[in-house]
């Protein structure tokens, strides 16, 4: 019995083991995409609303915040 109950235990650690590193492989595709996408996403500066791309930032700001000046990274876009 004691055997069958070890040979149990160690098949659940494997396992355990097993769905951690797929876990840490998840976490650090992640956090690759996740990295990625911080270099990609601008702020507004006005509501803090997040654009994929300058060109989209642009037009939101034309649109949404006609009254303020267009932001220094926007003017050559
Ligand atoms: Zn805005």
């Amino acid at each position: 019995m004691a055997r069958g109950q070890q040979k149990l235990q160690s098949q659940a650690k494997a396992s355990e083991k097993n769905s951690k590193l797929k876990k840490q492989q998840g976490h650090s595709a992640n956090d690759q995409k996740k990295a990625a996408q911080k270099a990609l996403v601008h702020v507004c500066t006005v509501c803090k609303a997040q654009m994929p791309d300058p060109k989209t930032y642009k037009q939101h700001y034309e649109n949404k915040h006609p009254k303020n000046d267009l932001p220094e990274e926007l003017k050559d876009v």
